[in-house]
């Protein structure tokens, strides 16, 4: 059973190469699932029991069930991110090399570890805008090319004996532009990759007004260790808090209390979008929630009074090889269940109140649950939880998986893992 989480999440993000697949994915579950999307530039008319979702460009999405019980009394949120650390394909990123190669120019997206990016198969996906009626609303497509299509080569060791050593600087411009073709006789430089996505789309290269493609690892996950224990994936980080937010979502019963799941885009780089978590989106959909149901002003004060959120976010696991980088007495380890993020600074939400009730959940769930503080002289990172909760103030806790090598384009999560923190999210669902 556990296994079989696994490979459903290895399959969930094989199938979404981009932030955009990802909410598509999620969103065709939800539909299949007997929800109804609704629009923000619409009136909404929502009821009791009522099963909704709503998108915000393609690339954050907000499902939402309607509790039986009164709206007043708090909700329950489950936050996650769409996105992951990647390569832009930049406007005009042809680059003929030396009359032979051609480069695209691309820019980094968020944090990647690049030297994890070289000499692995690459293929691309994103968001392509079409000419529509509408000139203020272009018509979204999506496209994936679902195959090898270019490499990031490393330059031979002959030419840079240093590479081994610590310390050795890549230059983002320089060192990581991909190459996806060899120029010959027939080769057109002229729109190149305008033409090259139309083709993939069947479209012609005129409808096409513009894009957002990134790169992304051709070769799917999978689960390894000599008792398959561990998931080898990219983007695990957050697409795994994703799937299992979604799982337990949909599996968890009907409830007194209405059951949200939010699933933020550009938490790898600040949140500061109409996508993001920075953004009032979620402030305003749960306004509208309350509104929708014939609430008051006063209701909507008692209603976020009384919520909870559990900020789902991938954690670090001590690392065999550099345990001196851990704090000093607390280890948590893969698949030794989910890990509850403390800060003395407030970077997590998490406090004393809040690491209970997620504690009493895993206890109830029959699930093992760890801690994680930051080496008190590392900066650590941060999470979508405090900026949610700075525009609305609700009780709320920081947690996520353990993983190796966060940010890698292929990164070490646990098998057990996937499935205590499914367990434990429906558990939360269902109290
Ligand atoms: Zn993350």
């Amino acid at each position: 059973m556990e296994k079989q989480f696994a490979k459903e999440l290895i399959e969930f993000i094989h199938e979404s190469p981009t932030n955009f697949h990802a909410v598509a994915n999620a969103k065709q579950e939800l539909i299949s699932h007997g929800f109804k999307q609704l629009f923000s530039g619409e009136a909404w008319h929502i009821e009791k029991g009522g099963k909704y979702f709503v998108t915000k460009n393609h690339s954050s999405l907000y499902a939402f069930e309607i509790g039986s019980g009164d709206i007043a009394n708090g909700m329950k949120f489950i936050c996650a991110h769409s996105d992951s650390p990647t390569f832009r394909i930049k406007p005009n990123a042809e680059m003929p090399t030396a009359g032979k190669y051609l480069k695209l120019n691309t820019e980094v997206y968020g944090g990647p570890i690049m030297y994890t990016w070289f000499d692995r198969p690459l293929s691309m996906a994103g968001r392509v805008m079409l000419r529509s009626l509408n000139p203020l609303k272009p018509a979204t497509h999506f496209v994936n090319f679902d195959r090898p299509m270019m490499v990031i080569p490393h330059i031979a060791i002959h030419f840079n004996r240093a590479v081994n050593d610590q310390g050795n600087p890549l230059s983002k411009q320089k060192d990581m532009l991909p190459v996806i073709a060899m120029i010959n006789e027939t080769f057109e430089k002229d729109n190149y990759l305008l033409n090259l996505v139309a083709k993939e789309m069947n479209v012609k290269p005129e409808d096409i007004l513009d894009f957002d493609l990134t790169l992304y690892e051709y070769e799917k996950g999978c689960i390894f260790g000599a008792n398959e224990e561990f998931i080898s994936c990219g983007k695990l980080d957050d697409l795994a808090m994703v799937h299992a937010g979604l799982k337990a979502f949909i599996n968890s019963q009907a409830n007194a209390k209405t059951k949200v799941l939010a699933i933020f885009d550009n938490e790898e780089v600040g949140s500061g979008t109409k996508q993001g978590a920075g953004s009032p989106i979620l402030r305003t959909i749960v306004e509208r929630i309350v509104f929708g149901l014939g609430g008051s002003q006063e209701d909507l004060y008692r209603a976020i009074h009384n919520s909870f959120m559990i900020s789902a976010d991938m954690a670090h696991a001590l690392h065999p090889n550099y345990v001196e980088k851990h704090d000093p007495t607390n280890h948590p380890v893969i698949n030794g269940g989910p890990v509850i993020k403390f800060n003395a600074n407030q970077k997590y939400i998490t406090d004393g109140d809040s690491a209970a009730v997620f504690a009493t959940i895993c206890n109830m769930a029959g699930v093992p649950y760890q801690k994680f503080v930051n080496h008190s002289d590392m900066a650590g990172g941060s999470t979508l939880g405090n900026i949610l909760l700075s525009q609305m103030e609700m009780r709320g806790v920081d947690i996520g998986n353990p993983m190796w090598a966060m940010h890698s384009v292929r990164e070490t999560g646990g098998v057990m893992d996937h499935a205590y923190v499914i367990k434990a999210f429906t558990m939360f669902y269902n109290i």
